[in-house]
């Protein structure tokens, strides 16, 4: 990989808490090996880029229609209409669409934009490192996450490679869903690995993912056998993994590990990514599911920490 080669990174989202130790700056790779029915970062999914439109500022004026070369972009239409819940309309017509821009150009209001853009290793090192200060207070660092950051395999590690040149501490935000020679390398340059288990029964992965959690499994096994800090995040999601029948099956997993992750961090099912899917002109399975309340997962906690393990809702201690 050459010193200039680029990925596509959706978002740098600076002073997270729940993601791992202290103030942490989360870099969002595009693209996923994975494809959770539910997933929380649609935008991150696919490897390329996308258009988005926000009907909540969109003016309906007409202009990107008049300025598609490529019929992609649909006739303006009551704005009101357009934002309403239940409303099926679409500005963009994305089989017809190059990405050329030119709607962006012309739109007064920002309702149209480009998701994902190039960033070097170096651009992306600059911006993390800018909150240099809150890291040393705090504990935190750089969290490389996506889409899957082991979709990037080169781009990760030399990511990794610079925080720790800069004195930048990191995290490995992964599905785990990778040859063990993909990930035992970055190994070295990693403080602690978040490693999101989706489920437990290998089929109900495969339905809900498109691939079975053997591998998976594995590599989590070899992480902890080498010692690797790990922070198991287990997303829970309504009638697919919230009952503590399904909590005391993962225990019981966990506790035949030789070392056991060093915490976990149960995440609640949210559906504040509704908009990201509308956005994108996709219809989300999980649009009318409520979000979960977290306290609803106080009895699952009090399994794993039965079981002897550390155990937080949300990553953040909330309880
Ligand atoms: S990006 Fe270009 S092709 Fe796509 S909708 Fe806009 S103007 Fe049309
Ligand atoms: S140019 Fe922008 S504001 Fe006007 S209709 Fe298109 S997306 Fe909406």
């Amino acid at each position: 990989m050459s010193h200039d080669d680029k990925v596509l990174i959706t978002n740098i989202q600076r002073f997270s808490v729940n993601d791992g130790p202290g103030f942490r700056t989360n870099v969002f790779v595009k693209g996923c090996n994975m494809h959770c029915v539910w997933c929380h970062n649609p935008e991150t999914i696919k490897s390329t880029r996308e258009l988005n439109w926000r009907a909540s500022i969109c003016a309906q004026c007409g202009r990107c229609f008049d300025a598609c070369p490529k019929d992609a972009i649909n006739p303006p239409i009551d704005p009101e209409e357009a934002r309403a819940d239940n409303s099926t309309y679409d500005k963009i017509i994305r089989e017809n669409c190059d990405l050329c821009m030119k709607c962006v150009e012309v739109c007064p209001t920002g309702a149209l934009e480009l998701i994902g853009q190039d960033y070097t290793v170096e651009e992306v090192l600059d911006e993390v490192e800018m909150d240099m200060p809150f890291y040393e207070n705090s504990g935190g660092g750089m969290n490389i996450t996506g889409g899957e950051p082991l979709v990037h395999p080169e781009y990760t590690a030399e990511l990794l490679q610079g925080a720790r040149a800069r004195g930048i501490s990191s995290c490995l935000d992964t599905n785990g869903n990778c040859k063990w020679e993909v990930l035992e390398p970055l190994l070295e340059y990693v403080d602690v690995v978040l490693y999101d288990l989706k489920h437990i029964d290998s089929g109900e992965h495969r339905r809900l993912t498109g691939v079975g959690n053997e591998l998976i499994l594995d590599n989590l096994k070899k992480l902890l056998e080498m010692g690797q800090p790990v922070w198991l995040r287990i997303v829970v999601i309504p009638d697919y993994s919230d009952s503590l029948d399904y909590h005391e099956k993962v225990a019981a997993f966990l506790k035949t590990l030789t070392h056991p992750p060093e915490r976990i961090d149960l995440l609640p099912f949210h559906n504040w990514c509704e908009s990201k899917y509308r956005q994108l002109g996709i219809r989300w399975s999980f649009a009318d599911t409520p979000a979960m309340d977290p306290s609803m997962l106080r009895p699952a906690i009090e399994i794993y920490r039965d079981a002897g393990l550390e155990a937080t809702i949300g990553g953040s201690g909330f309880e």
